[in-house]
């Protein structure tokens, strides 16, 4: 698992050569409360954030070839369990 921290040119650069991969979507110290799994293909977590913002800055990405790894991480690590994204359903 990579986790990428104020490092956007960093994460969008593995999505971009990990299409198969998962992105787990936590805050920047991740929290039971808000741990969202997506594909790296998901428009949500991709191209251009909305004006002002980042990807890697108030919520950090960490990202796997495996989304059980994500899982895993997100039990252990954030006291959790992580939640499918509704759109790319991963
Ligand atoms: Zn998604």
């Amino acid at each position: 698992m990579t986790t990428f921290i104020d490092d956007d040119r960093g994460y969008l650069t593995w999505i971009a050569q990990h299409p198969g991969g998962f992105v787990l979507n936590t805050a920047r110290k991740p929290a039971p409360e808000y741990l969202f799994l997506h594909r790296a293909t998901c428009p949500h977590i991709s191209g251009t954030p909305a004006k002002g913002q980042f990807w890697t800055k108030e919520l950090i990405k960490h990202c796997a070839e495996h989304r059980a790894e994500l899982r895993g991480f997100a039990r252990v690590e954030c006291g959790g369990e992580a939640h499918d994204c509704e759109i790319c359903q991963p």
